[in-house]
């Protein structure tokens, strides 16, 4: 029996011990243009990995079906893969297959969990605490470590005043070889015959490729900047890219760490009083609650959740957005996050969620073409990890199958977490004329234009009484219409 490997289970717990069959395949690349840190992080991976044993076998071909269709399949055995479209591959070359890893809860454990709740509504919340209960994470007996679950309250404060960064220790990165250069060398003479498209600017790989990389990262993550995760969470800062984030997105979603060990990590060092339970809290809700529960709903909405467009949302990517050309956007919150997504292919959740994800949503942005973009620019972004995360908490388009209200705010909620609207030509506060904050201004333009999908959703009720006193409504109307999408 041969086993094929995709690349994103890279680890020892994907590992069944015999021949490994790993696919490098070009065609994939040039199918759409991704981000060049995250071509690089995928071949660097993959090259990886086969420089580690001679067990496993790097094949070049243009595309996974190219190499299956000239092989004899009956001796392949995979872990079942991620996605729809390779769970179809494997269905279609008959593939043996083994359930799923890399995640805490099995498929049909979920499953069973949905079934016993009946019609009640699925909630992240009771959820995390079933992963709690069954793991025993941060448990004693059958209560919560620190006697509650959900510390989030204290981690939601605004960044100290006037500083440029949180002071936390500089993130781990990793000393790249030669075959990070020789993945270099190859990107950009692909790049140079055409036969790749890559956007974003090339520059020093940020993230963990191997195992020992992923392990180095997670024991510096947890000795040296877990202890200050919290606090800070929902804070951006210009000059502060990773903040206290953990960076373990990529190597968790290359398969090289597996998420209850990196949650268990964290609970020792709470043990050991390295950091404080509001922050491990937090980190392990991430890791065992957010990470799964999104993969969950992957399945369990189906594979066409991400043609939900509740909100008629019809407008396509800009152009700034699709070639992460940030010089041309006036708006300094979508400047500089754009630039960073540019410089790395990487933000940390609140500039996802509350900076673009809540612009496309006020914009119209198309959910799916959202979805895909999310998916070529950013370093961690998957066909699992997407949906639930864009079609579903960030543009409200399924229609509040996900989230309760749309994660929608104005340019105060930026104003008092990030310093972005310093040195902004826009004021937060002003809804009309020539400063007019795009986001507030915006935030107002949304809420009108869809009324008729909001009205009767009572945790909405507050903002549509606000809008409804609005004096200014028909100036704000025109002023976002003309505005569009070119912030
Ligand atoms: C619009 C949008 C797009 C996103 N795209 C991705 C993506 O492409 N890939 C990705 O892994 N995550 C994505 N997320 C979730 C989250 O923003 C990233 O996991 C996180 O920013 C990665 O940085 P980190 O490893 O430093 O995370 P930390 O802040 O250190 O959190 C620890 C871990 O928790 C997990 N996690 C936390 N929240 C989520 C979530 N909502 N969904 C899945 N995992 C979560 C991640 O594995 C992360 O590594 C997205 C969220 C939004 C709102
Ligand atoms: S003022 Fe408005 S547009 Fe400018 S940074 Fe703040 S929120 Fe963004």
């Amino acid at each position: 029996m041969q086993q094929l490997l995709f690349a994103d289970q890279l680890g020892p717990h994907f590992d069944l011990g015999g021949e490994i069959i790993l696919v490098e395949s070009l065609g994939r690349l040039a199918a759409r243009p991704h981000h060049w840190a995250k071509a690089q992080l995928i071949l660097s991976a993959i090259r990886h990995r086969a420089a580690e044993s001679e067990r496993v076998h790097l094949v070049r071909a243009d595309s996974y079906n190219a190499y299956l269709d000239g092989q004899e399949t009956e001796d392949l055995v995979a872990i079942n893969p991620t996605s729809y479209g390779f769970r179809k591959l494997i269905a279609k070359h008959e593939i043996k297959t083994l359930p799923s890893r890399g995640f805490v809860i099995d498929e049909a454990d979920f499953a069973a969990w949905v079934a016993q709740r009946k019609s009640k509504r699925l909630l992240l919340e009771d959820f995390y605490r079933d992963v709690r209960r069954k793991t025993g994470l941060l448990m004693q007996g059958a209560d919560p470590v620190g006697g509650q679950w959900n510390f989030d309250h204290e981690n939601r404060e605004a960044p100290p005043k006037g500083a440029q960064t949180i002071s936390a220790a500089e993130p781990w990165q990793p000393v790249e070889d030669e075959i990070d250069r020789q993945v270099a060398t190859d990107l950009q003479r692909w790049v140079q015959e055409g036969k790749i498209t890559l956007v974003g600017e090339p520059g020093p790989r940020w993230f963990a490729v191997t195992r020992k990389e992923a392990l180095e990262a997670l024991q510096y993550f947890v000795e040296h900047r877990l202890a200050t995760f919290g606090k800070y969470e929902d804070a951006a800062l210009i000059q502060d890219w990773a903040m206290s984030h953990s960076l373990l997105s990529v190597p968790m979603n290359l398969g090289l760490l597996d998420p209850l060990e990196v949650a268990r990590a964290a609970e020792q060092a709470y043990l050991e009083g390295k950091a404080d339970i509001a922050s491990v809290e937090g980190f392990i809700r991430q890791v065992v609650g957010w990470r799964d529960y999104v993969w969950q709903l992957y399945w369990h909405f189906g594979e066409d959740y991400v043609l939900n467009n509740r909100l008629e949302a019809l407008e396509p990517i800009p152009e700034s957005w699709l070639k992460l050309d940030s010089s041309a956007i006036k708006a300094n919150c979508v400047s500089h996050t754009i630039d960073k997504v540019s410089k790395r292919g990487w933000l940390h959740h609140i500039e996802r969620l509350m900076i673009l994800g809540n612009i496309a949503m006020q914009r119209g942005l198309h959910p799916g073409e959202l979805n895909d973009w999310f998916i070529n620019s950013f370093v961690d972004g998957t066909p699992w990890v997407m949906p639930a995360n864009v079609i579903g908490m960030s543009q409200y388009a399924d229609g509040g199958k996900m989230s309760t209200k749309p994660y929608a705010g104005g340019g105060a909620y930026i104003s008092k977490m990030t310093d972005y609207c310093k040195g902004c030509q826009f004021d937060p506060k002003v809804r009309v004329g020539e400063n007019a904050c795009p986001v507030t201004a915006g935030y107002w333009n949304f809420l009108d234009k869809n009324l008729e999908a909001f009205r009767g959703n009572h945790r909405l009720a507050q903002p549509l009484a606000g809008l409804g006193r609005l004096k200014d409504l028909d100036e704000i109307r025109l002023q976002e219409q003309q505005r569009g999408t070119n912030l």
